[in-house]
C-alpha cells in the first residue's frame, strides 16, 4: 500500500521540533507493515543544497507565481519528493521565517502551493504513482486535504495529524481568491475560519480521520482550555479522532551506541554515565560534584513553561541541585535564564542554541530532565530521557501524562515508577516535584531501579506504527468498499 506523507519538516534534513522526528521515523516504522511511504517536503535551500542525485518527476510553469518541479530523492532511507520552487522556498532563514525570526509574509502562498502539489500528486500527477492514502502533518500540509476535497480527489482517504493545535495557519480572507479554490470553499464547513482562511481548520474539516499525538491530548483538545478555538470542530469530528503517542527512533537515540556521548552505557552499566556527567559539567560551566544535575532541552516559550522554570531556579539551587539548560526561543526568557545563570555561577549553566549533539549528551549525563509544559501534545524529550536513564520530571498534561509513570507510593512499591508528574504547571507544584526528585536521588538503590524501569519502557515506534497501520488499513478498506 502506498502512502503519500506531506510534511514541512523531516529529520535529518530539516527540523525545528518533534514533527520532523515523527515525519522522519514513521515511514521506516511502517515499512515493516507493508506500507511504502513517499514524503513530500518543501525544497528549502538547506534541503536542495544537499541533494546530489535527483530526478524531475513533475514540473509546473507557474505554481502560485513561479516555476516549480517535484524531485525524487532518496536519502537516509527515506523516499522523498522535494518541491523545488525557488520563489517560495529558496531563501536564507528558517522554514517558516526570516533569520531574525519573523514569519515570512507569504507563508500562506508557500504552504498553499505545497498543499496544491501534494493534492496533484494524490490525483496522479506523477506517472505510475497512485497513492492509496495521503497523510498530512500540521497546518503547513493541511491544505492538501482541502485541495483534494475541492479538486474531486477526495476518493483517496486523507489523514490529518495535529502535532500542536496552537499552530493553525490563519490568514486574512483577502488571500482566498489566490488559492484557486471554488467560491463554495469559503464556507463554515470549508476553509473559512473566523472571517479569514484557516489552513489547519480546512484540513480538519476535509480529513477522513484526524489523529493527534497522544490519547490525553486528543481528549484535551475537545475542551476550550486546550482547543485554541477549534474545540467545537474537534468535538464535531470526535468519532474520527484518534490519539496515537509518538515513538522515537531507537537507533538514533541509543545510549549503547550514541556517538555524541563521552561514554556509552546500558541499563547494566549505568555507572558509566558519570563520564558524560563530567562533560555536561564542563560544557555548562558547572561546579564538579556528585550531586544531581537536572537538565532542560526545550524551545524557550510560554507553552513549555519556561517562565515557571525561571521562577523556580532559586528554590531548585537552594535545594542542592545544579541545572543545565539548553534552548532557544523567546528573547525575554533567554535573558531571564542567562540572568539566573549569572546569579548562580557554577550551579546554573545556560546554552542559548539549537544543538542536537549537546542535547544527546545532556540526556546521557544529566540525572533528570525537567519538562514543566503548560500543554504538550506528545513531547519527545521525556521519551529520550526514559531511554537514557535521565529521569523525567513532567507536568501532568498531554503526552507527558501518558508516557511517564509517577513515582507515587503504589507505583514505587509495584516497581513500575519511571519519573515524576506534577500539576498544575505552577512554580509551587514544580518545586515540590523537584524536591521529591531530589529525595529519590538521595536513595541510590531506588533511583537506579527507577532509571532501569524507564529504560525498559517501550518508546520505539513499534506499537504506535501498528496503530497508524491499522488506521490506514481501515480507511483504505472503507474506500474500496465505497468505490
Ligand atoms: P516541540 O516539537 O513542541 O518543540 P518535542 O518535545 O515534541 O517539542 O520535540 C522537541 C525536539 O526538539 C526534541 O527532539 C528535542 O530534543 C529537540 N530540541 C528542542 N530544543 C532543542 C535545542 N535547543 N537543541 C537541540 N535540540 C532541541
Amino acid at each position: 500500500m502506498k502512502v503519500l506523507a506531506v510534511a514541512s519538516e523531516v529529520f535529518p534534513l530539516v527540523k525545528t521540533g518533534g514533527l520532523a522526528d515523527v515525519a522522519g521515523a514513521l515511514p521506516l516504522a511502517l515499512a515493516g507493515q507493508g506500507f511504502e511511504t513517499r514524503t513530500l517536503l518543501p525544497g528549502y535551500s538547506s534541503v536542495t543544497g544537499r541533494l546530489k542525485r535527483k530526478q524531475v518527476l513533475h514540473s509546473y510553469g507557474d505554481l502560485l507565481g513561479g516555476k516549480a518541479a517535484v524531485l525524487k530523492v532518496e536519502l537516509a532511507g527515506l523516499d522523498l519528493l522535494v518541491l523545488d520552487a525557488p520563489h517560495l522556498f529558496n531563501r536564507a532563514g528558517g522554514p517558516y521565517g526570516s533569520p531574525t525570526g519573523e514569519d515570512w509574509p507569504d507563508n500562506w502562498r508557500r504552504f498553499a502551493a505545497f498543499g496544491k502539489v501534494a493534492s496533484d500528486i494524490a490525483g496522479g500527477a506523477i506517472a505510475g504513482y497512485a497513492p492509496d492514502l495521503v497523510h498530512a502533518h500540521d497546518w503547513q500540509a493541511a491544505m492538501t486535504l482541502a485541495y483534494m476535497r475541492y479538486g474531486g480527489r477526495s476518493s483517496v482517504p486523507g489523514v490529518m495529524t495535529v502535532h500542536n493545535l496552537a499552530f493553525q495557519g490563519q490568514f486574512p480572507a483577502s488571500i482566498f481568491p489566490e488559492l484557486g479554490l471554488p467560491a463554495e470553499a469559503m464556507a463554515l464547513d470549508g476553509v473559512e475560519y473566523y472571517g479569514g482562511v484557516g489552513f489547519l481548520k480546512a484540513g480538519l474539516q476535509a480529513a477522513s480521520a484526524i489523529t493527534t499525538v497522544s490519547p490525553t491530548y486528543a481528549q484535551e483538545i475537545r475542551t476550550p482550555e486546550f482547543g485554541m478555538g477549534l474545540d467545537g470542530l474537534v468535538n464535531l469530528r470526535s468519532a474520527d479522532l484518534h490519539g496515537i503517542v509518538n515513538g522515537i527512533d531507537v537507533a538514533v537515540w541509543d545510549p549503547e551506541t550514541d556517538p555524541h556521548l563521552a561514554a556509552n552505557y546500558s541499563a547494566r552499566t549505568l555507572k558509566a554515565r558519570k563520564a558524560n556527567k563530567r562533560v555536561v559539567e564542563e560544557r555548562f560551566k558547572l561546579d564538579a560534584g556528585n550531586g544531581p544535575i537536572l537538565c532542560v532541552v526545550s524551545r524557550l516559550t510560554w507553552q513549555k513553561g519556561v517562565d515557571v522554570l525561571v521562577s523556580a531556579v532559586d528554590a531548585v539551587v537552594g535545594a542542592g541541585a545544579r541545572l543545565a539548560i539548553l534552548g532557544a526561543g523567546d528573547q525575554a526568557l533567554e535573558g531571564a535564564l542567562l540572568a539566573a545563570a549569572a546569579r548562580h555561577r557554577g550551579k546554573v549553566g545556560v546554552v542559548v542554541a539549537y544543538d542536537e549533539a549537546l542535547s544527546h549528551l545532556m540526556q546521557g549525563g544529566s540525572d533528570a530532565i525537567l519538562i514543566p509544559s503548560r500543554f504538550e501534545p506528545c513531547g519527545l524529550t521525556q521519551l529520550y530521557g526514559l531511554r537514557y536513564g535521565c529521569v523525567p520530571v513532567v507536568a501532568r498534561t498531554g503526552g507527558l501524562a501518558d508516557t511517564v509513570i509517577d513515582a507515587n507510593e503504589a507505583a514505587v512499591s509495584a516497581g513500575v515508577a519511571t519519573g515524576f508528574q506534577f500539576a498544575p504547571a505552577s512554580g509551587d507544584a514544580f518545586v515540590h516535584a523537584i524536591r521529591r526528585t531530589l529525595a529519590a536521588y538521595a536513595e541510590p538503590a531506588g533511583w537506579t531501579s527507577m532509571q532501569r524501569q524507564g529504560m525498559k519502557a517501550d518508546v520505539s515506534w513499534a506499537k504506535s506504527a501498528a496503530r497508524y497501520g491499522a488506521l490506514y488499513r481501515s480507511l483504505i478498506a472503507k474506500r474500496q468498499k465505497s468505490v
